[in-house]
């Protein structure tokens, strides 16, 4: 925790459907992180699975959009989930590219892509080259790492794409 902080970007990057995605820093992280549960812990920031048809959101149906447990991003819409028969949550393309980060990661023996929130970096799943078209991408994602808001609810603050103009006040 006591790494000087690399990010101080005076102008953010915003994603082509108008988000702020520029990394935040590690006390931002930190500050968000204190509304997490242990299992939010440890999946978002360590990288853990929550245990497959586990999670509360594998059967949800309800139209609307999946956020970031952490920071509120928006990362998949209701009309690109899937049923994978996987036991997680799966769909086959983002709300936009640039709101993933995608990482090689070697871990358990296995060569697998990672997925992570692009601006708080909380770990969120990983991403198959086996899903259904038009992509034939299947991103498996931990219910933990999202939240989900109805159409037509509010999106929670810390979503709202306004974020860019709040930090230079
Ligand atoms: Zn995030």
């Amino acid at each position: 925790m006591n790494q000087p902080t690399q990010i101080s970007t005076t102008s953010p990057t915003i994603s082509a459907v108008g988000y702020d995605v520029s990394p935040l820093s590690e006390e931002e992280v930190a500050d968000l992180a204190q509304s997490l549960n242990e299992e939010e812990r440890r999946v978002l920031l360590n990288h853990g699975t929550e245990p497959a048809f586990c999670g509360n959101l594998i059967d949800n149906k309800k139209e609307g959009t999946y956020v970031c447990r952490l920071c509120g991003l928006p990362l998949f819409a209701s009309k690109a989930k899937f049923e994978s028969g996987t036991g997680w949550p799966s769909f086959f393309q983002p709300i936009d590219r640039a709101h993933i980060a995608f990482i090689e990661d070697h871990s358990h023996g296995m060569t697998r892509t990672e997925i992570r929130c692009a601006r708080c970096g909380g770990h969120l799943g990983h991403v198959f080259p086996d899903g259904p078209p038009p992509t034939r991408e299947r991103y498996c994602l931990n219910s933990v790492s999202m939240d989900f808001i109805d159409t037509g609810q509010p999106l929670p603050r810390k979503t709202r794409a306004d974020r860019a103009s709040e930090r230079v006040r």
